[in-house]
């Protein structure tokens, strides 16, 4: 068995030792040491492990696999008999802050609300509990935080302890147990008696602060989401970057930020309703245009043209506006888009034409797809052809057809 040096003292970051074992882990193909004694925390009761280093050699991964306490490491040291080793201490301290503000944070809610903590994940960026509870409110939500704080504040001791089953009636558990045997408690006086393996500070200042980010409702409980310590300076960091940025963009200081953007949105939606409305009066322009341009086959009028890159779309919307204008008309409107040909056609309805028996005559010079009704269609295929090809053999069939 290993010798748990972390359990002895939590701010031990750098021990000597032997390697007693090497090994090899066939299903993550990692090889991997057993240390006589480590400080190596392995990733256990929702703290993640450590990382650092034996001998030079970088420890990647520390898991515990059937009772074996395995280093997983990149390259495996020559040493066995006397090695140096040594943790992430910025990676350790996070977690023991985070892990004790956890404790803190649970205890708060249920001490104060009743609301029991259930689950609880310490990410790689922020941390979440899991309160049995459907609803909460925002006043709750900041007297718990308000209440954490102040513990922190009170720098209250975080006291370890070992004790036996036959002791502990004489401790108030916020959570039941999962072990009879080696029972370790982790104790704020006066806040929170908990059975816990983790590594935790001292005392509760050095989690220096507790932050509520958020809630998620979940089906059947509020996910609450926070940091503690060190990760509330990086948040304050990243997000106030990106209130320097948006205060610059929109030109608002940060109280007036939300105002600015509701104008912006306002703004936009003005713009936007204004660009339809343009659209359409350049449609209708657009449709006069192509109607003083249109010519006679076989005593029917013929309005086409031909367009580059345009969205099919406009096509309809002009094809549409024609029909309202003129009778005794066919209509023809080709976008030539690179690659692609497409392809908008309507009749007006004084017209016996079934522009679908038309259409199944040009697809094949297009390897194209389309349809409609007889008297709307529309298609579209590769640019096997030119785009005036296509227009010309369109008529052509229209002509054949109509006779
Ligand atoms: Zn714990």
């Amino acid at each position: 068995m290993t010798g748990k040096l972390y359990y002895q003292d939590a701010y031990l970051t750098s021990f000597e030792t032997k390697i007693v074992k090497e090994g090899f882990d066939e299903s993550q193909k990692k090889a991997y040491v057993l240390l006589e004694d480590t400080a190596f925390y392995p990733t256990g009761g929702g703290q993640p492990h450590d990382i650092g280093e034996i001998d030079g050699h970088n420890v990647l991964d520390v898991e515990e696999v059937n009772g074996e306490l395995r280093h997983y490491v990149e390259t495996i040291p020559k040493r066995t008999d006397k090695v140096s080793c040594s943790i992430n201490w910025e990676r350790r301290f996070d977690h023991m802050q985070q892990h004790a503000g956890q404790h803190i944070l649970s205890a708060a809610f249920e001490n104060t609300y009743g609301y029991k903590t259930i689950s609880f994940h310490l990410g790689k960026e922020i941390c979440t509990i899991d309160l049995a509870i459907t609803d909460i409110n925002e006043v709750e939500i900041n007297q718990v935080e308000l209440i954490c704080n102040k513990i922190i504040l009170e720098n209250k001791p975080i006291i370890t302890k070992w004790i036996t089953e036959e002791e502990l009636p004489a401790y108030h558990l916020r959570k039941e147990l999962t072990v009879k045997d080696n029972i370790r408690l982790v104790i704020i006086p006066g806040v929170d008696d908990n059975g816990c393996g983790g590594t935790h500070p001292k005392s509760t200042g050095e989690v220096s602060v507790i932050k509520i980010l958020g809630l998620e409702k979940q089906k059947k409980h509020i996910r609450v989401q926070f940091v503690c310590g060190h990760r509330v300076r990086h948040q304050l960091h990243d997000k106030h970057k990106v209130m320097v940025e948006l205060t610059s963009k929109l030109n608002a200081p940060q109280e007036k930020l939300s105002e600015a953007a509701d104008r912006l949105i306002e703004n936009n939606r003005e713009l936007q309703k204004d660009l339809e409305n343009l659209k359409s009066q350049l449609i209708q322009y657009e449709a006069n245009e192509l109607i003083s341009n249109a010519h006679l086959l076989n005593n029917v009028h013929v309005i086409s043209s031909v367009y580059i890159n345009r969205p099919i779309s406009d096509l309809q919307d002009l094809a549409k506006d024609l029909l309202t204008k003129k009778n005794n008309t066919i209509i023809i409107l080709i976008s030539d888009n690179q690659e692609k040909l497409q392809l908008v056609s309507a009749r007006s309805e004084d017209i016996n034409l079934n522009l679908n028996a038309v259409l199944k005559g040009i697809l094949p010079d297009i390897n194209g797809k389309g349809g409609g009704k007889p008297s709307f269609v529309q298609a579209g295929g590769d640019k096997a052809i030119s785009s005036e090809s296509l227009l010309r053999n369109f008529l052509e069939n229209v002509k054949n057809v109509i006779n």
